[in-house]
């Protein structure tokens, strides 16, 4: 690329962690309007690894051996470099409450590696909390243990249920404390993406009157991750057509496991439709359409029922700043199909959670109708109403589901679906119903628990056992039913706002 940084070579640091990575400091084909180069800040008296995670150290080719290494700990808190990349901040803006919120950027991450694996993928390591940044305006650049904690369970469940998110390969804890609204531990999260570009990012350089920065990054995103459109005659309206579909499809799969962001900025929503910047969300427990996660979300604007509409807005927001690139009347047209693929892909995905083969008539009412039932009366235990479904043609099983509903309506709908089910005798069907509704999703409880145990206890095994079950939530679990539970009492509604 004509920008590429001539000097990209010279200064990346030779010493530091090296574990064998092939360094591929892609983002630094972009010129430096795009980032800061800068170390990270060395935050608090020496680290003290928490948590360490051997399926995204899998990602890298990282031998888990690895994770008892000083080295490893300090690098993944910032306080030793790692060999050959030269760390950066990026820069991006961004739409927040669907205010423009001008310039924010990577004001307490920091890009410290990009790694090619031996699979030819690559992944940005960025570390969350490890320090202030030209972009950290009124913030300390740190994080606090406790939203780490949430962000590295969440991305792991999420990665877990099969929809694409962000990994989190460790988590540290900076013995430091942080000022929030009380003092809390403090904590650096080093997580893994294959990109960290944002819809914010194009915003950011539309929007300072700058198409042509606009241009080289649709171009980098397309030359790094969707290789397939290169050289192709339209390739910007084919990528932005496969952003759409991508976040339509995400949406979906959020929809389907009951998950909600709570904080759907466009700064917040990844380029290749991956879930990013996990923060005040929550997975539902009694089902309620309107679940505002967000504490600090008065108006609704991200509640659970609100997100698919909410994505689409954030489209049109990268549409807007894609206007130089790619003429209106395609943007509108690609736009306009968000919706109809939004609808096919949750369809797709209700089909597999009811059980359902081939169509048949009625079959759209019949999970629409599930989901009103679900609603009424407080509200059914969303991951359970549906995971217990695959069991009511079995002894007992008929009147365990109902205990989920206050409603006599369930078993009115019940009767339907049976008679449906019917229609299409399937020995299979429980097993493959069992491998799309989870038993185990990051109820809002377990969070919590999990962070009253290391943070009071100092009892970090609780981490194992937790991910255990996320990182196979459609297994059973002997023994650890207790995890897939609905909230006990006094853990109903748990506070959970953005000051993390
Ligand atoms: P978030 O709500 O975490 O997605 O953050 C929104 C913006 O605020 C991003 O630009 C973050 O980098 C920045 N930010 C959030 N918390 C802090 C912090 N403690 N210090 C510096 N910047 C922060
Ligand atoms: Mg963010």
């Amino acid at each position: 690329m004509s920008h590429a940084d001539p000097t990209a070579a010279l200064d990346r640091p030779a010493a530091g962690f090296a574990p064998g990575w092939r360094i591929d400091a892609s983002y630094r084909k972009l010129p430096g309007d795009f980032y800061t180069l800068m170390p990270a800040e060395k935050v608090g008296p020496g680290p003290v690894l928490v948590h360490a995670n051997a399926e995204a150290a899998a990602l890298l080719d990282l031998d888990p051996a690895v994770f008892g290494d000083p080295d490893f700990v300090a690098a993944v808190t910032g306080h030793l470099p790692i060999a050959g990349f030269q760390p950066l901040a990026m820069v991006y803006s961004g739409h927040q409450f669907g205010n423009w919120a001008g310039q924010l950027g990577d004001g307490r991450a920091l890009l410290v590696a990009q790694v090619r694996n031996a699979r030819r993928e690559l992944w940005d390591v960025q570390l969350k909390g490890a320090g202030m940044t030209p972009y950290s305006r009124m913030g300390d650049g740190r994080a606090v243990l406790r939203s780490c904690i949430r962000e590295y369970l969440c991305s792991e469940a999420m990665a877990g249920l099969g929809i694409p998110t962000t990994r989190a390969l460790a988590l540290t804890a900076t013995r430091e404390g942080v000022r929030r609204e009380q003092v809390e531990p403090g904590a650096v999260l080093t997580r893994l993406s294959p990109s960290h570009i944002r819809f914010g990012h194009f915003e950011h350089f539309h929007h300072n009157g700058r198409p042509e920065m606009v241009a080289l990054l649709a171009d980098h995103v397309i030359t790094e991750h969707f290789p397939d459109l290169l050289g192709r005659e339209g390739r910007h309206e084919a990528w932005f057509r496969a952003v759409v579909d991508r976040t339509a499809d995400l949406i979906a799969g959020w929809q389907a496991v009951g998950f909600a962001h709570g904080v759907m900025n466009t700064d917040n929503m990844s380029i290749l439709g991956l879930t990013m910047d996990y923060g005040p969300f929550g997975f539902l427990d009694a089902f309620d359409p309107g679940f505002i996660c967000n504490h600090s979300d008065h108006g609704g604007r991200y509640a659970f029922d609100r997100q698919p509409a909410v994505a689409h807005w954030n489209l049109h927001a990268l549409a807007v700043a894609l206007s130089s690139l790619i003429p209106v009347p395609v943007l509108k047209e690609v736009l306009g199909g968000y919706e109809a693929r939004f609808a096919e892909s949750f369809a797709m995905r209700m089909r597999g959670k009811l059980g359902l083969g081939a169509p048949v008539e009625g079959d759209g009412a019949l999970a629409a109708d599930l989901l009103a039932v679900m609603a009424r009366g407080g509200g059914a235990d969303y991951t359970l109403a549906f995971r217990d479904l695959a069991t009511v043609e079995e002894a007992g099983g008929a009147e365990r589901w109902l205990a989920h509903f206050a409603e006599a309506e369930a078993a009115r709908w019940l009767g339907r679906y049976r008679a449906r089910l019917a229609v299409e005798p399937d020995p299979g069907r429980a097993a493959a119903m069992n491998r799309v509704n989870p038993k185990y999703v990051l109820r809002n409880w377990v969070a919590e628990s999990a962070i009253r145990a290391v943070q009071q206890e100092g009892d970090f095994a609780m981490l194992d056992r937790i991910l255990v079950l996320l990182q196979a939530p459609f297994d059973e679990h002997p023994g650890f039913e207790d995890y897939a539970a609905p909230p006990p009492a006094g853990m109903q509604d748990l506070s959970v706002s953005c000051s993390s």
